[in-house]
Parts: structure tokens; sequence; C-alpha cells
């Protein structure tokens, strides 16, 4: 990377260009890197929660290395598959899969996570996960006052059946719900949620130098309190590498090709050439760079 030239402007220079990065990228390529993730389901509480609407935006296989429910630590691999909730589309192990009766999904009885499994569960026991007119209560007159009264229905009840539109099936309530194997858990906070115990700054899609010298490919995220993570995935909830960069100095390479390396080093570094101080990460796209640059030369001493 050392041939490559050295990006050696005047701030004002730099920050001329990053305006003109930045027009370009809202045109061009509205944030690639950050996109997803805003579009991605946040956790709903059984307060506000209403039963799906529309079809849930599933979070990309990729985007995380273990189950995405809290207290559930099974990473994925060939054995341990990935599954989607089809009421939020968050992304489960096979211990964290459950079955269910979605709106969205005509009710039927499909995969979903623990939190929407107990979610759908509590509406149907209150009576309002059905329409009342899919609800059929044997042994009871058509025209009994308490044959409206939905409000206190169980799974177990052996009474109860469910009219699915075409008439021809009545299900029992058991047979529509499965409980998933690894309990009560709830979804991981998304890491970007402004309630979370850390600010995230910026964050994005990096290449970062191992001591050995080659990029791994990491989801990088700076928080106010100069804590800058490296994770596998975007939606891994541990970071694999983890540095605190309060007092390190910045430079930024500029590559031919759009990318840049951001350099932070130690101040101490100088004094004893210790290698571990350094960290070296790229930026591919032009427009993260230039968040990436704009936040980190506030909070970090700027070496052009
Ligand atoms: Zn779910
Ligand atoms: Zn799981």
């Amino acid at each position: 990377m050392h041939e490559l030239r050295q990006n050696k402007k005047t701030n004002v220079e730099s920050r001329q260009k990053l305006a003109t990065i930045r027009q370009q990228n809202s045109i061009e390529s509205p944030d690639v890197e950050n996109k997803s993730i805003l579009e991605a389901p946040t956790p709903t509480s059984s307060k506000n929660f209403v039963p799906g609407r529309y079809e849930a935006v599933w979070i990309p296989d990729n985007k995380a290395t273990k189950c995405l429910m809290a207290g559930c630590d099974t990473k994925f691999s060939m054995i341990q598959r990935k599954h989607h909730c089809r009421q939020c589309g968050w992304l489960i192990c096979d211990r964290c899969v459950g079955t269910a009766p979605v709106k969205i999904k005509n009710y039927d009885s499909v995969k979903v996570c623990p939190q929407c499994y107990y979610e759908i569960k509590d509406l149907f026991e209150k009576g309002v996960l059905f329409p009342s007119h899919m609800i059929r209560i044997l042994g009871l007159s058509e025209n009994s006052e308490s044959s409206q009264d939905f409000s206190r229905l169980s799974i177990d009840s052996s009474n109860i059946r469910i009219a699915y539109e075409d008439g021809s099936s009545l299900e029992k309530p058991k047979d529509l719900f499965r409980a998933p194997d690894s309990g009560k858990l709830m979804k991981i906070k998304n890491p970007l949620e402004k309630d979370g115990t850390e600010e995230y700054i910026v964050s994005g899609k990096v290449q970062l130098r191992t001591k050995k010298g080659y990029e791994i490919n990491r989801w990088g995220r700076f928080s106010r309190d100069y804590n800058l993570d490296f994770f596998e995935a975007e939606f891994d909830d541990s970071p694999a590498e983890k540095f605190f960069v309060y007092g390190y100095t910045l430079s930024v390479v500029e590559n031919e090709d759009g990318s840049h390396v951001f350099e932070l080093l130690h101040r101490n570094q100088f004094q004893t050439d210790r290698k571990e101080e350094k960290i070296i990460f790229k930026v591919l796209h032009s427009g993260s760079a230039a968040k990436w640059l704009d936040t980190l030369k506030d909070m970090l001493i700027y070496d052009g």
C-alpha cells in the first residue's frame, strides 16, 4: 500500500472533495452499506405489536454468523442451518424455530422466531389474532351470547377450531402452534438502535489489515466512546476485533480506484515502534469513506 500515492490535500480542499463525493453518492448510489440495516425489521414489543400487514424484509444470510436471538449462541454452519422468521425476517437457528399462524401468510402455520411465536400466541389468547368469523367454538349454539366471547382462548382448548377461508378445513389451535425448543428468547438489539448502550456514529463494510498483512472482510463500527469494533457480519453482537482509539492519530490514503485506506496510529508508536498500536482498514465505497473520514477527523488527531 505504501507505493500508493499519499493524499496530502489541505483541509479545505478535502472538505470540498468530500462534499462532491457526498453529492455524487446521493444521486448515484444511496449509501449501499447502511441501507440494509435501515430496512431491517426492528424488534417489536407486544405493546405496539400489530399483526403483520406487510411481508417482512428478510435479513440476508450473510449478515450474521450466529443466531440472532439473545441468549442463543448457535454458530451457523453447514450443519447448523439458517432459517428466516416469516413474521419479522429475523435469522434464526434450528432450535429457535417455532411455528405459528402468521396473518400475512393467510394464517398458515409457518416458521417464526421465539419472540414472534410468543407475541402471536398472546394475540391468539386475547382473541384478537384471527378475525372472529374464523373462530368456531364447538358445542355452543349460534345465538348463545358466550359464543361471541373470544377474549380468553387457549391453545390447548379442545372445543376451539379455526376455520380457513375455503371452509374445508377446521384446525385445532394446538396443530397450528409449535413452541421453539430454545424457549422464550428475545431478538438481539439492532446494533444501530439509539437506545443501545453505545451509540455508533459511523459504520460500514471495511477490509481490516491483519498483523500478517492480509485483508479480511469486516463490518466496522465507531462509537462516541472511541470504541472501534470490527464484526464478522453486520448483525453480529460481539466484535471479532475491538480497539479503544482515544488519542490516536489518523491518516488517510486515497487509492486510484477510489477506495480509502485509514491508518490509525497511537502516538507512542513514534517512541516505541510497537506495531500492534497501528490499525489499518480500507473502505471501498467512496460515500462510506467520506463518512468515516468526517467522523474520525473530528474525534482523532488528523494528519492529512
Ligand atoms: Zn420473528
Ligand atoms: Zn437460535
